[in-house]
Parts: C-alpha cells; structure tokens; sequence
C-alpha cells in the first residue's frame, strides 16, 4: 500500500481521537426530549395516523423552515413522489434530475410514469450545473403548441429536480431562472439538507415545492419520514388529500374522490420529530464545528480536498465529503479499504443513475464533470457528536 491512503487514515484519525470504534457514517443523537415525548404518544393511544405529534411536527417545522405549509409523510421518497404529482408530472413526460444523486430521485419521477432525463453537476456545488443544463436546455427544447417539447425524444419536458448533494446548496437564482425560461416548475429534493441556507434563505423553500426526508442517516430522523415543503395553500391541500388516501372529510363516513396513497405520517415518528427538532440547532452548530476541524486537518493532507460549502451557502455538512485529486477508481478503493480496515466508516458517491440497469436507456447531457467526481468523492463520518472530539483536536 502507498502512503497516500495512510496519510487520509492518520487524517481522519486525528480528528476522531478517542471516539469509539467502529465509527459509522452517520448516527442519530437522542440527546433531548425523545423517550419522554414517545413515552406521551404511546400513553394517548394514538400511534398511528392521527394524532396531535404529526400537526405539531408539521407546524414546529414550517415555522423552523419560515414556510406557509408542511404535509408529513412516510417517508422522503413519498414526499418527492407527491411533490412531482402536484407540480403536474403526467406519465410519459421528462423530468430533469441529477445523475449524481440517491436513487430515490429518479426513481420518484418513474412512479409518476415519467422519464428521468439526466444533467450534469458543477465541481463547486456537487449539485446541477446551471450554466450548462441552460445551453443544453436551448439546445433541446422546442416549443411545440405551448409546450416545451425534447426535440429529440418528442416528450414534454414537465420539471426539475435539483438536489442539495451532502447538505449543500445548488445555485437555486440561477436554477430557478432558468426554469423560468420555460415556465418549468422546479421540485427541490432537499432531503439531505434541512438547515442548509441559500444566501439568506432555508433549502426547501427556494422552490414551489420541496421534499426533505427524516430517514435514520439524515441529520434529523423520525425513524423513517418526510415532508412537503410548500407556500402555495392549494398544493399544500391538495398535498394532504393524496397523501391521506384521498379521504373525503366526514364524521363517519369513509368515501375517497380519487386515487390516493396512504403516505401519513404515524404519530409515534413526529413525535420523535418533534423532540429532535427542538435540537437541530445544535446539530447544525456541532457539524458545522466537526467540518471546521476536518477543513483544517486536510489542508496539510496533499493530493485530497475536503469539500467546502459554496460561497452563497450556509451548508448544514451532513456528509463530510474528501474529494481526491485524481479520478482514478483503484486509487479510491486503496482509500476506502483502508478507513474502513480501521472500523472507520466510508463510502464512495452513488453510483450515478444513467449507469443503473433501469435507467441506462434514459435520455442525458454530457456528464462528464459527474463521472469524474464520482471516481473522487468520498464521504467520511459526520454524526455530530463527533465534533466533541474535534473541540479538543
Ligand atoms: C434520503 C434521500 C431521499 C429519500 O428519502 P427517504 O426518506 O429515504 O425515502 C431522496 N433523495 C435524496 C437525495 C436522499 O438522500
């Protein structure tokens, strides 16, 4: 083995010092008021889909977030799925994704029956590249009796979906203009980065709509869950209809107006919502401070860069990210085999999703600036109780 993975090795160890191995990725932190409020919910008897937990969740959150309406859900998956229904994602269509994302972006455009079209990510931002999906965009679309067509598919182009990657910002006035070019609604997928600020404003409320998601590895769990993010009143009606098996309101009566999902939120999850966020604050403030530490100790490590926010963002850093110098895949893997021969946790990017079986055939742009930093990327521990070992570092 040559040094170069050592001296990562010895990096991060210096930053972790004497927390206990093995050191995951990211653990969750029930440092405040969760058994007592869970304690509450099971007492009440209500576990499951009513309950007052999941409108107090859903009020604590918009009020968090500065934001008119929040609908929780099962999950972030759920929330991203709804929230392209409702941005008028119909079967057949092309929605604009990343390729450097979780699966689950693309895979919420196929439950709509549409196809995921992939763009490319800027180095700066690891999110979409807006100078470039702009060019491509004039290069592609034509408009076709009021609609924005690919004039190489013949398929509506129906929306985009940025992805705030690792908890930092895409540069959403860019984005969002360029969506205005052609009256496309833009869904933020922001579910890795709640807290996360854009310029002076909260990722999740840049857009019409935006989905977060409070599964156990993001930096605020309720087990498993998500929300829909909205200022619109209708949409964040419409919202809580479909995700509520369409349920027409009435004392007794049971009688649904339409296809509806049961994508409720139970309970006992925003209860545990609820006494995490009552802590995010600090989460935040502890990853921010263990990023610092990790800035610092890489900036003497030659031949790997660790990842900063862009310089409108305030990034809540909910994966750390090392980008090595070299997109050399062997070089990735000595890296990677050794942090994790040590019981210290990391992984490389996603693999990208015009790679994955089911979406190989999917229309794309140039994505070459995504296959490099995929070669590259990789995400170190980053549970923000390890920052007490950074304070003393
Ligand atoms: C976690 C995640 C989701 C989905 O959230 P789940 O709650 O796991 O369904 C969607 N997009 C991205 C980028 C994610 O990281």
């Amino acid at each position: 083995m040559n040094s170069y993975p050592v001296m990562i090795v010895d990096a991060i160890k210096s930053v972790l010092r004497d927390v206990e191995h093995p050191v995951s990725l990211h653990e969750p932190s029930f440092i405040g008021r969760e058994w007592q409020l869970l304690k509450d919910c099971l007492d009440s008897g209500y576990v499951s889909s009513v309950g007052e937990y999941v409108d107090r969740f859903e009020q604590q959150l918009a009020q968090y977030l500065g934001v008119e309406h929040v609908v929780a859900v099962v999950n972030g998956t759920a929330a991203l799925h709804v929230s392209l229904l409702l941005a008028g994602v119909k079967p057949g269509d092309e929605v604009i994704v990343p390729t450097l994302t979780f699966v689950a972006t693309a895979n919420a455009v196929s439950y709509c029956g549409a196809i995921p079209h992939f763009a490319d990510s800027e180095q700066s931002t690891l999110g979409l590249d807006p100078a470039k999906l702009r060019q491509y965009l004039a290069g592609i679309l034509q408009l076709d009796d009021g609609q924005w067509l690919n004039r190489n598919t013949g398929r509506r182009v129906a929306a985009i979906v940025p992805m705030h990657a690792f908890g930092h910002p895409v540069d959403m006035d860019a984005l969002n203009e360029i969506a205005g070019l052609y009256g496309l609604p833009v869904v933020e997928d922001a579910a890795e980065s709640l807290g996360s600020c854009y310029k002076d404003r909260m990722t999740g409320t840049l857009s019409s709509l935006a989905a977060i998601s409070f599964n156990g590895n993001k930096i605020l769990t309720t087990g498993g869950g998500g929300a829909i993010v909205t200022n619109d009143k209708v949409l964040a009606k419409r919202a809580k209809h479909l995700t509520t098996t369409a349920k027409m309101p009435h004392r007794w009566q049971i009688s649904h107006d339409e296809v509806g999902f049961n994508y409720r939120m139970p309970n006992i999850n925003a209860a545990l919502g609820c006494a995490q966020l009552e802590q995010l604050a600090g989460f935040i403030e502890r990853k921010r401070s263990l990023a610092e530490t990790y800035k610092k100790t890489f900036s003497d490590v030659v031949g790997v860069d660790f990842f900063q926010e862009p310089e409108f963002a305030c990034s809540n850093y909910w994966l750390n990210v090392l980008l090595l110098d070299e997109a050399k895949p062997e070089i990735c893997n000595e890296v990677l085999e050794a942090l994790n021969n040590e019981s210290i946790m990391a992984r490389p990017s996603w693999t990208l999703m015009h790679k994955l079986p089911m979406y190989q055939g999917c229309p794309r742009m140039d994505l070459s600036v995504a296959e490099n930093l995929e070669q590259r990327l990789i995400c170190i521990p980053s549970s923000p109780f390890l920052s007490q070992a950074g304070d003393h570092a």
